[in-house]
């Protein structure tokens, strides 16, 4: 079967002025049998969510934006999205804020996007089935161009903090082309080998020592790199290899 192609400016664009989650809105238009690809931005999110349901702040002048693929790739590996999408939200922060200082710039496993030190943007790709039982995704970006909240555990930042300032619509269109160009480049054979090792370029912590949180368990170890499916590859100081799959992982450079 031939690879299928993305064209970026072909796909539409539905806006919402304000909306749940554009994540949640693009999983009930595949539950309805949505057949072509569509990007669903809002001005505002009232409900929008991380990863296990998290809240993710969503006001005016930050981008919300979910990419809904109904048939995302021939063979379609929905973990291997998520890196497909970081690579690309990178690539389109680096086209719309051209001021930024690219060396703080940083893709965090698995799903953030990180400017010096503190959370730029958040990556959400949800999966199932379309109605005739192929693989489905939304892929869910959350970028904090103008806001970004405080009190949390960690750092948040923005582009306009930064001193970057980028209008949500700027971005969007710089993620539409760069969201095509990651998509063929993924879907063009082998394709996830090469995403790979352009998002450990940009990664944070790679080759550095690390902990993990899973569940109840900490694991230390070097982050050595990312398997086929996205996983991460960590050798503990007893040279034993541990392979952590995203899930509800927490990653804290050390
Ligand atoms: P962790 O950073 O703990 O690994 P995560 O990166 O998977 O979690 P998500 O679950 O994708 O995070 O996003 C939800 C979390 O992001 C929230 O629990 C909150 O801490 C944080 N958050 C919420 N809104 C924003 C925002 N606008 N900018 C940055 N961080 C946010």
């Amino acid at each position: 079967m031939a690879a299928q192609r993305f064209q970026s400016s072909t796909i539409p664009i539905v806006r919402f002025a304000e909306i749940g989650s554009t994540n949640a809105e693009g999983l009930e238009r595949l539950s309805r049998g949505e057949a072509m690809p569509a990007w669903l931005v809002a001005d505002i999110q009232t409900s929008g969510r991380g990863r296990r349901g998290r809240p993710w702040t969503s006001e005016l002048g930050n981008l919300f934006a979910t990419l809904v693929l109904p048939n995302p790739a021939p063979v379609a590996n929905l973990a291997q999205l998520c890196f497909v999408a970081g690579l690309a939200l990178r690539d389109a922060v680096v086209a719309a804020a051209p001021l930024l200082s690219l060396d703080t710039l940083k893709l965090k496993w698995p799903n953030d996007l990180m400017l010096d030190g503190g959370k730029l943007a958040g990556i959400l790709v949800e999966g199932g089935s379309d109605r005739y039982g192929r693989p489905a995704a939304v892929i869910g970006f959350g970028v904090n161009c103008l806001h970004h909240p405080e009190g949390l555990p960690y750092k948040a930042t923005s582009l306009e903090e930064a001193g970057a300032p980028t209008a949500p619509d700027r971005l969007l269109e710089a993620l539409d082309l760069a969201m095509a160009v990651r998509l063929n480049q993924w879907n063009a054979g082998n394709g996830f080998p090469s995403i790979r090792t352009e998002w450990m370029r940009y990664a944070l912590a790679i080759g550095d020592q690390v902990s993990v949180k899973i569940g109840e368990r900490e694991v230390t170890g070097r982050f050595e790199s990312i398997d086929n499916r996205g996983a991460m590859m960590l050798r503990r100081r007893d040279g034993i290899a541990e392979i952590v799959t995203a899930g509800d992982v927490s990653l804290q450079p050390k």
